[in-house]
């Protein structure tokens, strides 16, 4: 049987120019979707217009369909995104005579903020004009954070219990979401707007750094929000039923307590575009494209690596147990960045646990973009085809509140097989599973 993301035979047999698979693949989608239990709008899902080459604007482009089957499931990873009601911690206190910075608690932003924040608590190091600092941890924010103390002239130790690929960093889907769970409003307060926003662009600049570079460590997309009825922006009022609130343990209790910041960065973040019918290549009839930056983990991962060892950076591989035990390394300036484990560790009981998971599938290289139906995803990369339901058990999408509280890590193939199933019929006729 042919799967749906095949360049092979079309369904009469003959051989289909590949500028021309998506129309006889849209029959087929309108098909098969209605038993596959999907609403498609069929009305706008009109006429085939081949294009030959590069659509003229305003045509409906040529996407060869993502392969969403079951035996094209690899992984499923889990990880727990480290929220603070305050936002990330980046402040700095002595130990002895040990001046340790704090750079902990991203949320669901931090590999996106990694650059931006890493430039603030390296600046804050340079205060005391070092000539070598150690950091505490080897996920996205250490790594980065030791890279960039390295380009200011430092030596650098990374201490760490894992090197990044072995870190939650590395179960994180990788695109640029910066203001993902990363503060609520009010604690955070406005002052943290202007930091997020710093530390946003500082990053995005860092990131474009990367384009083009070997292995694609960073790059672009196309990005679409698929729909039965008009896509407008997500806005969660407050709930007045709701009555209680962050204040007493700075876990949130519902979606409009969380602060979101993208606004500030609009000029340089492209944003979504409604697509007209014929422009439409998906099975439903509503659909906007925007640009997503992202990262491939393996490159990239291998990329920072590479720089810091390149740059002499040494690595000790070590456990910490008590905060006590930073003041006696040799090193007298330090930067703390053990992610979700500070809460232990510096017994930082701010830190909000909120759990995720991702599908990864195998990857598809003709195949680069990222749908998104609802609050199911799929993102095909270099590194895999991520996959995210975030939808809670009973299928219902409760926003940014799923998974607050949460620190169970263990992986859960359910939500994932039951997205697939519902993201398949958008790309073809589905395959076996
Ligand atoms: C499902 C999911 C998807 C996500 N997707 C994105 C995304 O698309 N974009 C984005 O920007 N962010 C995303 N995130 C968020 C992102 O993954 C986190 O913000 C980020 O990984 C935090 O990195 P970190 O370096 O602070 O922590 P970690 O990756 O946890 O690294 C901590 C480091 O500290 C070390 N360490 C910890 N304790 C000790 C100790 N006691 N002694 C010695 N070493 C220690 C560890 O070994 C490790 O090296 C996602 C998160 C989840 C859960």
């Amino acid at each position: 049987m042919q799967l749906p993301g095949e360049r092979g035979r079309s369904p009469n047999g003959a051989r289909p120019d590949r500028s021309l698979t998506v129309d006889w693949r849209r029959r087929e989608v309108l098909r098969g979707a209605g038993a596959a239990g999907l609403a498609l709008g069929l009305g706008a899902c009109g006429d085939a217009r081949p294009a030959v080459g590069l659509p003229p604007a305003g045509a409906r482009p040529s996407l060869v369909p993502m392969r969403l089957t079951l035996d094209q499931l690899i992984d499923v990873k889990c990880c727990i995104r480290p929220l603070r009601a305050a936002g990330p911690n980046l402040s700095a206190e002595r130990l002895g005579d040990t001046l340790v910075i704090h750079n902990y608690g991203h949320g669901g932003s931090g590999w996106s903020l990694s650059w931006g924040s890493a430039e603030i608590a390296v600046g804050k190091a340079m205060s005391t004009l070092p000539r070598e600092v150690a950091v505490i941890g080897c996920g996205i924010i250490g790594l980065t954070t030791a890279v960039v103390a390295q380009r200011a002239g430092l030596r650098v130790t990374i201490y760490a219990r894992e090197l990044i690929q072995r870190t939650r960093s590395f179960r994180a889907s990788g695109s640029f979401t910066p203001d993902s769970r990363v503060a609520l409003a009010e604690p955070a307060g406005p002052a943290f707007g202007d930091l997020w926003e710093k530390m946003a662009r500082l990053s995005w600049k860092a990131f474009r750094t990367y384009l083009g570079q070997p292995g694609n460590p960073v790059e672009f997309g196309d990005s679409y929000a698929v729909s039965e009825s008009p896509i407008t922006r997500r806005h969660w009022p407050r709930d007045p039923a709701i009555t209680g609130s962050w204040k007493p343990g700075g876990l949130p209790q519902q979606n409009s307590e969380f602060g979101h910041y993208n606004d500030r960065i609009k000029d340089i973040m492209r944003q979504p575009v409604d697509l007209a019918p014929e422009e439409n290549p998906f099975a439903l009839p509503y659909a906007q494209r925007s640009s997503q930056m992202y990262f491939n983990f393996a490159s990239y991962g291998h990329a920072l690596l590479s720089e810091f060892f390149a740059m002499g950076g040494h690595f000790i591989n070590r456990e910490f147990h008590e905060p006590a035990e930073l003041a006696g390394l040799p090193e007298k300036v330090v930067i703390h960045c053990t992610g979700y484990a500070a809460r232990d560790f510096w017994r930082d009981d701010t830190i909000i646990p909120v759990r995720g998971q991702t599908g990864w599938l195998v990857p598809q290289d003709d195949a680069h973009y990222a749908v998104r139906h609802h609050n199911l995803s799929v993102h095909s990369k270099r590194d895999g085809i991520v996959v995210m339901n975030n939808l809670d058990p009973s299928g219902q999408d409760i926003g940014e509140m799923l998974g607050v509280g949460d620190s169970m890590e263990l992986p859960d193939r359910g939500p994932i097989e039951a997205a697939l199933k519902t993201l398949q019929p958008l790309f073809g006729r589905g395959g076996r599973s």
